[in-house]
């Protein structure tokens, strides 16, 4: 039995980890901390709301932080909060290194100085940047980092923060970087979702003109489980890669999203690429395999359609949040680049 806090807990990923946890771990105290900011909605907690303790707040805000660690002894911090959308991220980055950067290092500091068990940090196949689409290279745990994007380059960022405050203060820390995620209850700006939703809605769907440009995907129950792995099993200090090898490119999600709805190929619009838009990512994730016994179990077609399902029948979660996106998708055509999309 144990304390674990989950930063960004009312997010994509970081609700479905709570759920998962709150299942596995049902003596374990779990409390939720989550700035609320347009990404994060307490809905997504609603199913497990009597069994964690919801903290509205700022992963930065270190008096903040260093009195949820005591009052509840937290052990386990697990790191989702992050400001994640690639598109927003091209038309205001300072808000991506104030949260992802400075947010996480809040975040360290108050962690290392409560003295917790375990610091483990959310991140992600883009902060090596992309490779070309007919390359045989992977990434490993040992690629250079070479980010493209401000979002990429603030996660980046993030992940070096952590391993010095590993090197320099000796807190236990582990991270995992991870694959594409789809499923329930994303926020309706990530391609999956954009097109499940503009689809259902009769709408066409925001192909760029890049459309073969592809991306590795993976379940987020598989990616939740892999976290628990690292939690339990993992080595101090160690990168563990999480991923498919299951790949697919914008055209062909917008492709299974019609076919799911019985929907015409006709829907789909080619629009502009996003400036610095990412040609691939791909991940070797054979140590996760080998050293913890990690594997993804669900099958991209029916998880991608289970998901496409999932978001037919649940219009009442996602037409609200419609509306609450920040970043109007192409905003910064017709802006000059230097504005639009900052080197
Ligand atoms: P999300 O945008 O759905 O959720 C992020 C959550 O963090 C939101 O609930 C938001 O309110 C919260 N948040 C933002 N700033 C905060 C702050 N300062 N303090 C506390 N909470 C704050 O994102 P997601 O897709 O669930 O991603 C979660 C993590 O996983 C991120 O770190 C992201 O970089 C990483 N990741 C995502 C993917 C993916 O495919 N979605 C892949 C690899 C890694």
């Amino acid at each position: 039995m144990t304390s674990i806090l989950v930063t960004g807990a009312a997010g994509f990923i970081g609700s479905h980890f709570v759920r998962h946890w709150v299942r596995r771990h049902p003596d374990d105290t779990v409390v939720a901390l989550d700035a609320l900011t347009y990404a994060g909605s307490r809905t997504n907690l609603a199913d497990v709301a009597d069994r964690v303790v919801f903290v509205h707040g700022d992963m930065g805000d270190e008096a903040l932080v260093t009195g949820l660690l005591a009052e509840h002894r937290v052990g386990l911090v697990v790191n989702f909060a992050a400001e994640s959308h690639n598109s927003l991220a091209v038309l205001d980055p300072a808000r991506f290194f104030r949260t992802n950067v400075l947010g996480t290092q809040g975040l360290l500091d108050a962690c290392r100085r409560a003295g917790v068990e375990r610091f483990h940090h959310i991140s992600t196949c883009e902060v090596y940047g992309d490779l070309p689409l007919d390359a045989d290279e992977v990434f490993t745990e040992t690629s250079p980092y070479r980010p493209r994007t401000p979002y990429n380059a603030s996660k980046a960022a993030a992940d070096h923060a952590v391993r010095a405050y590993h090197e320099t203060y000796g807190l236990p820390v582990t991270l995992t970087n991870c694959a594409n995620n789809y499923g329930s209850h994303q926020f309706p700006e990530k391609v999956l979702p954009l097109f499940a939703t503009r689809a259902l809605d009769g709408r066409a769907l925001p192909v760029y003109a890049s459309s073969a440009n592809r991306r590795e995907w993976i379940h987020v129950q598989d990616h939740c489980e892999a976290i628990e792995t690292v939690l339990l099993k993992g080595r101090i200090g160690e990168t563990y890669h999480v991923g498919t090898g299951v790949e697919a490119s914008v055209d062909e999600i917008a492709a299974l999203v019609l076919d799911e709805l019985g929907l015409p190929e006709s829907l789909k619009e080619t629009v502009p690429d996003r400036p610095g838009h990412d040609r691939r990512y791909l991940l070797d994730s054979s140590r996760i395999r080998r050293e913890l016994g990690w594997e993804p179990r669900i099958p991209f077609d029916s998880g991608v359609r289970e998901t496409i399902r999932w978001y037919a029948a649940h219009r009442d979660w996602w037409q609200p949040l419609l509306g609450r996106s920040p970043v109007a998708e192409h905003a910064w055509h017709g802006a000059p680049r230097s504005a639009a999309a900052p080197a």
